[in-house]
């Protein structure tokens, strides 16, 4: 079956409509002409009675009066007495009364006894024998004649006594004839009574085309009843259809121009609109939805539809594309995490064996336990990233803001990164410093500038073997942002990967990125941060030649006076021979047993609960207690359940929480609770003995 375009459809549709107007138009336009012929015909032929009509009552008075004459008893003693006199008086008078031309009167022989005639005719006895014997058949008639002077009209009857009116009883005594000359002034006179024009013609005959005038004819004959010429009458015949058929010709006209109107729009709202959305349909073309968008109307709105359907595409696409990206990122992810992971747990356990050997000397000893507490490090910075990340996701971080002394941050975080900078680097690690530092402490959220500032710099000594690396903030009061910059001379990210090097898990697969290794985490936090601290972070990266990376958050003053920082002592100044009670509240052994073999080696008593609850009832029946290092995470009783039980028995007691929880978040937590500090695990060593001196000093 073809399929038949809407397009197609409408023009059918149009075609249709039009053929039945055009049928129609000529029904009207030919009925038009009919009834035109119609009228005409009808006004003709009244017009012909008309004029027969006129031309017997013009006859009438001369036939009544000759047939009145004629039988009359005195006309016939005129064929006895011939008086002359009376006949001038009684017949002759004819001539001015009936204003005939000619009369004339013959005997029944056929010999002209009398005639009178008018000053147009000269001419005598110029009726045919053959008139008068056919007179003597017919009684009367009527008939024309040519004579020299021109046509002439002739009245004739045959003369009987009175009393034989119907001339039927008597044979005639003579014939008596009136004529009437038809020149200009009789023509005058039937223009006048008969409203028209009148010619003679004598032989041939005139065109009587005229359609804007009636004709009569009428035909002159002689005695013979052959025609000497005619008689033709025009009227101008005005009532015609021409306004009738202007008025279907305008129709006419003006349909056809509305016709095509109607293709040239149909063509324009319905064909061209129709053909665009034919397009993008096929091809998706983008200038056709833009032309269609122009188009006024349900066309437009279409075409707005399809630039929304298409933008969605193009997010669709775009989502598609990231939602694989992330899955292979993800699986990379996987994949590197599982390097990552088994990477220090292949050194822990390794070592860990190693150790077990009895040939090993003092020296081989250190350098393999260096190794485990390196690895241990390690994994416990992936697992903080991990967590530090699933919480971003969870929209569990937030800002927490207060004042930050800018310089004191900058140079403590350079001290504690410049310590960490391998010696096998040949790295210059600087300040890029702030000729113009502020007079006031900035507002913002110091643990989180330091993690994004710690991972900027952690990168930039990772991927740069020699060079420098440096890192400073300058303040822009105009825009009111401080600036952060981290620059190294390192390996550089190329142009692609400089895209997406922010996402999470993204990672630049070169060699050198394998064999530093790294979970691909440590950017999208630090953009996570400055996003979560209004600022924006961007990078700037030529492959060989290093990168820089900048972050601006916005500036914000305290304009209170700055708090001066207590110094806290380092280990190196504890007492090792101050001896005091340390109640450890954990219920793990393995951790129990690292609290106590670090806590021996400085001479402490060590006590023992192993949840909160055993925890509050040591402290109510032991009061020599110092310090409780409480696990926060413990069966029957939490570290936070216990410490409020705890506090009303000892409030001077200093209870320090130790936690698995890496994020720096659970720090405000323990604080508000009303612990004294808090401590990470796994356990470093220096920081316990700080901690343990922190409290334990007396
Ligand atoms: P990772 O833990 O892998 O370092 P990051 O998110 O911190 O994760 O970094 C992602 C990747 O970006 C890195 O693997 C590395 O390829 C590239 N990168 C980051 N910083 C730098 C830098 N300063 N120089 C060169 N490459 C870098």
């Amino acid at each position: 079956m073809v399929v038949k375009s809407t397009y197609s459809k409408v023009l059918m549709l149009l075609i249709s409509s039009s053929i039945f107007f055009i049928i129609l138009y000529f029904s009207l336009y030919f009925f038009t002409l009919q009834e035109e012929r119609n009228v005409y015909a009808e006004t003709s032929n009244r017009f012909n009675n008309e004029i027969n009509n006129l031309l017997e009552l013009e006859s009438d008075p001369i036939v009544s009066s000759l047939n009145l004459k004629t039988n009359w008893d005195e006309f016939v003693n005129f064929f006895k007495t011939n008086d002359t006199k009376w006949f001038r008086e009684s017949i002759g008078s004819e001539i001015e009364i009936y204003q005939v031309d000619y009369l004339v009167v013959y005997d029944s022989n056929c010999k002209l006894i009398i005639s009178a005639s008018s000053s147009k005719i000269h001419t005598l006895d110029f009726i045919p024998k053959e008139a008068i014997t056919e007179l003597n058949k017919t009684k009367t008639n009527k008939f024309y004649l040519k004579i020299p002077e021109g046509v002439v009209e002739v009245f004739g009857a045959s003369i009987h006594p009175t009393k034989d009116i119907y001339k039927n009883k008597t044979n005639p005594y003579g014939f008596c004839f009136m004529v009437r000359l038809i020149d200009a002034n009789y023509f005058q006179k039937l223009k006048k009574i008969t409203n028209s024009d009148i010619n003679f013609i004598e032989n041939g005959s005139e065109s009587i085309n005229e359609k804007s005038k009636i004709f009569d004819t009428v035909i002159l004959k002689d005695y013979n009843n052959k025609p000497i010429g005619k008689l033709i009458f025009k009227r101008n015949f005005d009532f015609h259809f021409q306004n009738t058929k202007n008025i279907l010709y305008i129709i006419i006209i003006s349909f056809l121009i509305i016709m095509i109107i109607y293709l040239v729009y149909i063509k324009k709202w319905v064909y061209h609109p129709l053909d665009l959305i034919k397009k993008i349909l096929e091809t998706g073309n983008k200038t056709a939805i833009q032309k269609l968008k122009k188009i006024t109307g349900e066309f437009g709105h279409i075409g707005n539809l399809f630039e929304e359907s298409d933008n969605q595409n193009l997010e669709l696409v775009a989502a598609k594309e990231k939602a694989e990206e992330s899955d292979r990122l993800k699986s990379a992810f996987l994949s590197n995490l599982s390097h990552e992971i088994r990477t220090p747990m292949n050194a822990v356990i390794g070592f860990s064996n190693l150790l077990r050997s009895k040939d090993l000397n003092e020296e081989e000893n250190l350098e393999y336990l260096d190794i485990i507490d390196k690895s241990g490090g390690d994994l416990v910075l992936i697992i903080d990233d991990l967590i530090e990340m699933s919480k971003i996701d969870a929209h569990q971080v937030e800002p927490k803001y207060k004042s930050v002394n800018i310089e004191t941050c900058i140079r403590d975080l350079f001290e504690t990164i410049k310590i960490t900078i391998p010696k096998s680097k040949k790295i210059v690690f600087e300040i890029i410093e702030n000729p113009k530092p502020p007079l006031f402490d900035i507002i913002t959220d110091e643990v989180k500038l330091k993690q994004i500032l710690t991972n900027l710099l952690t990168n930039a000594i990772k991927f740069t073997d020699d060079g420098s690396v440096s890192f400073g903030y300058e303040i822009n009061k105009a825009t009111k942002n401080i600036i952060f910059t981290v620059k190294d001379t390192g390996l550089g990210i190329d142009k692609a990967n400089q895209k997406n090097i922010f996402d999470r898990f993204k990672r630049v697969e070169n060699d050198i990125a394998i064999k530093v290794g790294g979970l691909g985490l440590g950017l999208a936090i630090s953009k996570a941060y400055v996003e979560m601290l209004q600022g924006t972070i961007y990078l700037e990266s030529y492959v060989g030649k290093g990168s820089v990376f900048t972050f601006s958050l916005p500036l914000k003053f305290d304009k209170n006076p700055r708090t001066v920082l207590e110094v806290i002592k380092n280990s190196e100044t504890l007492d090792t021979n101050h001896v005091g009670t340390i109640l450890i509240a954990e219920d793990d052994n393995i951790n129990y047993l690292l609290f106590e073999k670090i806590i021996h080696l400085k001479n402490y008593t060590i006590l023992r609960a192993i949840n909160g609850q055993e925890a509050v009832e040591i402290c109510t029946n032991n009061p020599n207690i110092d310090l409780i290092l409480m696990d926060i995470k413990m069966p029957i009783m939490s570290g936070y359940e216990a410490l409020k039980l705890i506090k009303p028995i000892r409030p001077n007691l200093p209870i320090v929480a130790q936690t698995a929880f890496s994020s720096l978040e659970d720090k405000d937590k323990i604080f508000e609770a009303g612990f004294s500090g808090y401590i990470t695990k796994p356990l470093n060593k220096e920081k316990l003995f700080e901690l343990i001196n922190q409290f334990l000093k007396k």
